[in-house]
């Protein structure tokens, strides 16, 4: 013990997932202890989480980010395993032998349900897999959407929320030439659409989405931004929450689209609604309406909750996108806090029962729960190796410090990982893909395909295609 960070004994660190989390707490230690080394593990053969499957494909430059992690994955002291499952190919306990300590960075993958009566109903869709869905990732781009009905209903006023309603009112031919999937744009441009309502359980004054992307929704072209201005009446309390400059610009925004004179040669409309919160979906063998109950706001400013008033509305459609935030997988030998759905912890060091687990740790949305913009990452990444780094003269080392002896044990687990210098080839692929269509990028929507792809027609006949 003591010896761990040194030149004699570099530091071994295994981060799992490689979002922006991940990614930054790379960085972090890359720049705060020269000796270490990062191993990280992705279970897609594709690296950047939500960065590559979760930005929609018309914000290009959000995508920009990934630049940065490839300076820091460009490090001689970083190597990269992807299409390995940790829970799935490998446990916590093996990796403990090889690594001094380890990272989970693993995002919160699942959509929450709603939980609500008709909710298995087809047509009854999570904002996940649709996410998913169009970004082409391998678990999502085969579900089949079913976009020939003329309203859908989005339950939900976070970001991720008014990206769908964008994503499906906005005309094909401003999306063609994106890094959207082929088969979602040929799912879209027959999509029937033509009304998509926003449903948000308290007032505008409590919604959770940003300024810009609020200010986006009413500049799609021939899309109409629908707002009941008595939506916009304010009780007290959330009058004295618009003290809060950003809630403030968000409702001078909304009142501005509330006033614009309706315009009937739009071809689509997006309805913002508020106070309503949803109770049941009705069909008999396909989503046919969805029922909601009116609110009202209790409480003191800042922590106002939704109350029904007994009021139900009903609106016909024939899809509905549940967009109400994701939890974490647990991951077996990991302590979960079930109730917020992420890895039990204090500022980022795994507990349990009886204090911190030694040598585990976690970073951004498993570790916080699904908030925050990319670069939030960025400080819930430092903090946590900041504690690692405090840690270090306590930890325990590993008994196998040697990343060849990872490659054999991969090897004899049957385990086909891939490496960035693999993953370069992808992306060049994927890329030339993009230029046949106009697009930036046509991305490989199958694990069998990457590694059909790479040449290795043996792993992409052991690959299922699904994770
Ligand atoms: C739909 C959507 C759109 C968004 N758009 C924006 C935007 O426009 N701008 C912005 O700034 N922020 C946006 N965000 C927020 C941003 O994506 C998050 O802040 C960020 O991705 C969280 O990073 P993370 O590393 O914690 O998780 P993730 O990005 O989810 O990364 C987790 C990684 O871990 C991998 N993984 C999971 N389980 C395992 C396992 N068992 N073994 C190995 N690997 C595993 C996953 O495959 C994934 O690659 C968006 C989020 C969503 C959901």
């Amino acid at each position: 013990m003591g010896l761990l960070g040194t030149a004699e004994r570099p530091l071994r660190v295994a981060i799992i997932g490689s979002g922006p989390s991940g990614f930054y707490a790379a960085d972090a230690l890359f720049k705060k202890l020269p000796h270490c080394t990062v191993d990280m593990f992705e279970s897609l053969p594709t690296p950047f989480g939500l960065a590559r499957s979760g930005v929609a494909p018309d914000h290009e430059n959000i995508r920009e980010i990934t630049k940065y992690f490839e300076k820091v994955a460009r490090s001689e002291r970083y190597a990269f395993f992807g299409n390995v499952a940790l829970g799935y190919q490998i446990s916590v306990a093996v990796l403990k032998k090889y690594y001094d300590a380890i990272i989970f960075a693993c995002g919160t993958p699942v959509g929450k349900n709603l939980g609500i009566p008709g909710e298995d109903l087809p047509g009854s869709y999570s904002a996940a897999t649709f996410v998913g869905w169009y970004n082409g990732h391998p678990a999502h781009a085969h579900f089949p959407f079913d976009l020939s009905h003329e309203t859908a209903v989005v339950i939900g006023v976070g970001n991720v929320a008014l990206d769908i309603a964008r994503i499906l009112t906005k005309p094909v031919d401003e999306l063609k030439h994106t890094d959207i999937s082929q088969h979602a744009l040929d799912v879209l441009a027959a999509s029937k659409i033509k009304d998509v309502y926003i449903i948000g359980r308290r007032g505008p004054v409590q919604a959770k989405f940003k300024e810009n992307e609020i200010k986006e929704l009413g500049k799609i072209t021939d899309c109409a931004c629908v707002i009941k201005p008595q939506d916009l009446e304010l009780n007290t309390a959330s009058e004295k929450e618009l003290e809060e400059p950003s809630a403030q610009r968000i409702m001078t925004i909304l009142r501005e689209l509330s006033a614009r004179p309706a315009d009937s040669i739009q071809k689509r409309r997006i309805h913002l609604r508020f106070l309503l919160s949803p109770v049941r979906i009705e069909g008999m063998s396909h989503v046919e309406s969805i029922l909601l109950e009116q609110n009202i706001l209790v409480g003191e400013p800042f922590k106002q909750k939704a109350k029904g008033s007994g009021e139900i509305v009903e609106i016909p459609c024939g899809a509905v996108f549940s967009s109400i935030g994701y939890r974490a997988n647990p991951i077996p030998g990991v302590p979960f806090n079930h109730k917020l759905g992420i890895i039990a912890n204090t500022e980022g060091r795994v507990v349990d029962e009886n204090g911190v687990v030694p040598g585990l740790y976690t970073v951004g949305w498993i570790k916080r729960g699904p908030r925050g913009l990319i670069g939030s990452n960025k400080p819930c990444s430092a903090e946590t190796v900041q504690k690692l780094l405090e840690d270090l003269p306590t930890l325990p080392p590993c008994e196998i410090p040697s990343m060849d002896e990872v490659k054999n044990m991969l090897i004899r687990r049957g385990v086909r990982s891939i490496s960035y210098e693999e993953w370069l080839k992808i992306d060049a692929l994927e890329r030339e893909r993009g230029k046949q269509l106009d697009k930036p990028r046509e991305r490989f929507t199958q694990v069998s395909q990457m590694l059909e792809a790479l040449g290795d027609i043996k792993a992409c006949i052991q690959q299922p295609d699904t994770l």
